[in-house]
């Protein structure tokens, strides 16, 4: 028995023969199957945007499009795991502006589970940077805490200005942000040589921070190209 970390409710873990089998370790389900259906994983088989995964398009989107032209030198696709719905956005609810830090593997199966088949793509994995005095606040920065403990993380952004919370602002306001982020590497990490790198944030609203963040990793001279990866858009 063991109990789901969303509803509480015990639940018996069934593990496969396969899985039994497997030389690999493998992170337990953190959620019961009632809780899983309910956070609804988007299923990969469906037909989904090149570029963005959207749903529902089978050709770039508009809104990839868009990004195209402002940003031509961008190549790269972005990956999420989760609809942004009623049920993600409570959750968020709890994490990030209640700062329930126990909220912080919940996603943890699933992040484990895209990571194991890609992590030998890239080059670097670069979160992008919470604001600083709402990470003190909070007393935890929830991108990190949300998933490096499966991603290899290179810090190498740091944000600059304090921003509004996205939450507050509309999609206007949000597409007309100046850029929050500088280019700041740890010590010794030199991107020059990286051919393909992952940006990772929690939440994709409208995808103006994901860009802004690749657009100061693109003028600091890294010619890698760019995947990005949400858990809910
Ligand atoms: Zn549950
Ligand atoms: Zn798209």
């Amino acid at each position: 028995m063991t109990l789901c970390g969303w509803c509480g409710r015990p639940w018996q873990v069934k593990i496969t023969f396969s899985q039994l089998c497997s030389l690999q370790r493998r992170r337990p389900e953190t959620l019961c199957p009632d809780c899983r259906s309910q956070f609804a994983p988007v299923a990969t088989n469906t037909a989904q945007c090149p570029g963005c995964g959207r749903l529902g398009d089978t050709h770039l989107c508009p809104e990839c499009q868009l990004w195209h032209t402002r940003m031509p030198w961008q190549k790269g696709r972005e990956y999420y795991l989760f609809g942004y719905h009623s049920l993600m956005q409570t959750y968020f609810e709890r994490y990030k502006r209640q700062g329930d830090v126990r909220l912080a593997p919940l996603f943890q199966y699933d992040l484990a589970n895209w990571w194991r088949t890609r992590h030998s793509l890239y080059d670097a994995v670069i979160p992008v940077p919470g604001d600083p005095k709402r990470s003190l606040q909070r007393g935890f920065e929830p991108v990190i805490q949300l998933i490096g403990d499966v991603f290899p993380l290179t810090l190498a952004l740091a944000k600059t200005v304090t921003t509004p919370e996205q939450a507050q602002l509309n999609r206007h306001d949000r597409l007309t942000q100046p850029q929050p982020f500088r280019w700041q590497p740890c010590r010794g990490v030199n991107g020059h040589q990286w051919r393909r790198i992952l940006i990772v944030d929690d939440i994709y609203t409208t995808g103006a921070t994901l860009h802004q963040a690749m657009h100061v990793i693109h003028q600091a001279g890294v010619a890698a190209a760019m995947d990005s990866w949400t858990l809910a858009r």
